[in-house]
């Protein structure tokens, strides 16, 4: 018997090689039509993938843009948020969450997540609220819906928006209706990696509001609602041709590899030992598959040593990352957020995760927690 590649693992965290194969001819195909148009930024493609999107998430409108990163800075933006102002948001997300209310020059707001879901804690939002507040950016992590009728109720007394932070969440639903369709604005990402992925950067903001819709579409052309007529300082955030071929060849599959997902979940959770895992939500589309455990370096060596790639969502929170408190922001203490990025665990979990990879990595998860004390000393402290 060969030995297996030890450069190449044997289950991979994300399999977009996989993914590619099951649609390959369809994307050759997207991408020599946009070659073949020479038509490369904000073309037909965008108009259409747009109208699609739109629709996939229940809303009017959808404003391509060639990051989520973008996208979130735009939202922000559309809705008059700059200097002076206040967003309230979690610690416990990507840093582009922060990132882009700090561009915009306003001051996030961080509160504590709930232990259960990690999602925002909506008991804490009322405390955070001030007359400088403009708006909530709630983060669906991975892949779960924040539990958005508190918030938006919360949101419609104070008079602030909603701008749901979707990076995570493509196809996920909350209480049936769809991730994007439940704030005033939503974000998407379609890094590559993300449940709707690109050929590289992208993203979308998503709106029912007509008037936030064109302006996001000026600000992100440069402010400029006529070209070479700039009304306002805006930004190269255009989503290009190819990438909007290759969602638009994507998106009538999300479904069925968020279905996939969504089983691969449900075995893990059946057959998973030793480690904890989070509630069951069926709107999930599981972007993520996270556990628990005090002794996360020690398990995730093990898997990395039986070929199992993992990863760690995140292990440093947005509060105690060097940019955040080189922007002059006080530290703070935020425990919920802290204990989960010190015990969290992703395990593998894309559209072409089969049964037996899953019960693969169950079994390494078991083998970790019968080993000898200081074999799991050794595994943690290495
Ligand atoms: C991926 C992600 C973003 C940023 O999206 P990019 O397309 O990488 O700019 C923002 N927020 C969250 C929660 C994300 O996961």
């Amino acid at each position: 018997m060969s030995r297996r590649d030890e450069r190449q693992p044997l289950i991979k965290f994300v399999d977009l090689q996989g993914q590619h194969d099951e649609i390959r001819a369809e994307i050759d195909a997207a991408v020599s039509a946009v070659i073949d148009s020479g038509q490369f930024v904000l073309g037909p493609e965008v108009q259409a993938f747009e109208r699609e999107f739109a629709e996939a998430c229940g809303t009017k409108h959808a404003v391509g843009t060639d990051s989520g990163t973008s996208a979130l800075r735009l939202a922000l933006r559309s809705l008059g948020i700059g200097q002076g102002h206040e967003v309230i948001t979690v610690s416990l997300t990507f840093w582009a969450t922060t990132a882009a209310i700090l561009e915009v020059g306003a001051v996030p707001v961080l509160v504590d997540v709930d232990s259960e879901t990690c999602n925002i804690d909506v008991s804490m939002i009322e405390a955070a609220i001030t007359p400088r507040t403009k708006a909530i950016v709630p983060v669906h992590l991975y892949g779960r819906c924040a539990d958005m009728d508190p918030i938006l109720e919360i949101a419609e007394r104070y008079g602030i928006h909603v701008v749901e932070d979707a990076a995570q969440a493509a196809g996920s639903t909350y209480k049936g209706r769809p991730a994007g369709s439940l704030g005033h604005m939503a974000c998407f990402s379609f890094y590559p990696a993300k449940n709707l992925g690109a050929l590289g950067d992208a993203g979308a903001v998503v709106t029912d509001d007509a008037a936030f819709a064109e302006r996001l579409r000026v600000l992100r052309d440069h402010g400029a609602p006529k070209k070479y007529t700039h009304e306002t300082l805006g930004y190269n955030s255009r989503l290009d041709e190819i990438q909007a071929a290759v969602l638009r060849v994507k998106l009538p599959y999300l479904k069925q590899w968020n279905e996939r997902r969504r089983s691969a979940a449900r075995l893990y959770r059946q057959i998973v030992e030793g480690v904890d895992v989070f509630p069951e939500d069926d709107g999930q589309n599981y972007h993520l598959f996270p556990v628990l455990s005090p002794a996360r370096d020690g398990i995730r060596r093990h898997l990395s040593q039986a070929g199992i790639e993992t990863g760690i969502h995140y292990p440093i929170p947005v509060h105690l990352q060097p940019a955040y408190l080189h922007a002059g922001l006080a530290p703070m203490e935020l425990p919920h957020t802290e204990q989960i990025c010190a015990r969290t665990l992703s395990l593998p979990m894309h559209s072409q995760l089969s049964e037996w990879h899953v019960k693969l990595v169950a079994d390494a998860i078991r083998e970790y927690s019968e080993l000898p004390k200081a074999a799991r000393e050794s595994l943690s402290s290495a």
